[in-house]
């Protein structure tokens, strides 16, 4: 399938996802989140769901999680944002009450009912590698209950797509941010990638 084949496809798929109402979380978004980047990817980030600024947006990660994201992606890996894909497990924001107060992860039904869209997402972009953020899409890709911690940092598979768990950024932040050993581990595991890929960073 060539890039624009790609991107007709995604749009397509964007489009339906700006409609949908399969599950609870449509009652409550300002709009979805399907997500951004380069149909060619050659790698893939999937975090869980948009958060506040993302909802407001319609962008994925472009709070404070995303902007660590970006560092990750531009002096980590050594790319622009735009070449990678970014998406999450559910389009819309899921969160504790119906106020629009907290954030959550996605439950199973939403999980469940919005999954469909994001296979197809990594079905057309076809990336080379896949990199879960957190455990709610560390779990759905691998098909696991175990937790991000155990599981970051070996490589696991998704139909023959090499997956990389690490740590959400969210995650990074609240536990201590740049000075987080937690971020070490990130960099560690982005090395995986950047080793797998024969980046010249690696
Ligand atoms: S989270 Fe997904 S399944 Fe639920 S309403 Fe939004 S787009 Fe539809």
């Amino acid at each position: 399938m060539n890039t624009l084949d790609k991107s007709d496809k995604l749009q397509s798929i964007a489009s339906e996802v700006s409609k949908c109402t399969k599950c609870k979380l449509h009652t409550t978004r300002t709009q979805t989140v399907f997500g951004e980047g380069n149909p060619d990817a050659e790698v893939m980030f999937i975090g869980e769901g948009p958060g506040k600024q993302e909802d407001l947006t319609g962008r994925p990660f472009v709070g404070k999680a995303g902007e660590l994201l970006t560092r990750i992606i531009e002096k980590g890996m050594g790319v622009p944002r735009e070449s990678v894909f970014i998406a999450n497990v559910t389009k819309c924001r899921p969160t504790v009450d119906l106020k629009f107060d907290k954030d959550r992860p996605p439950d199973e039904e939403e999980t469940i009912a919005c999954s469909p869209f994001l296979l197809r997402q990594i079905e057309i972009i076809s990336p080379k590698v896949i990199i879960t953020l957190g455990n709610p899409s560390t779990r759905f890709i691998l098909r696991t209950q175990e937790g991000i911690t155990k599981l970051r940092g070996k490589w696991g598979d998704f139909h023959g797509i090499p997956v990389m768990p690490t740590y959400h950024p969210s995650y990074v932040i609240r536990n201590g941010g740049d000075n987080s050993p937690l971020k070490r581990d990130v960099w560690e595991d982005v090395k995986l990638v950047l080793q797998k890929l024969g980046w010249k960073r690696a």
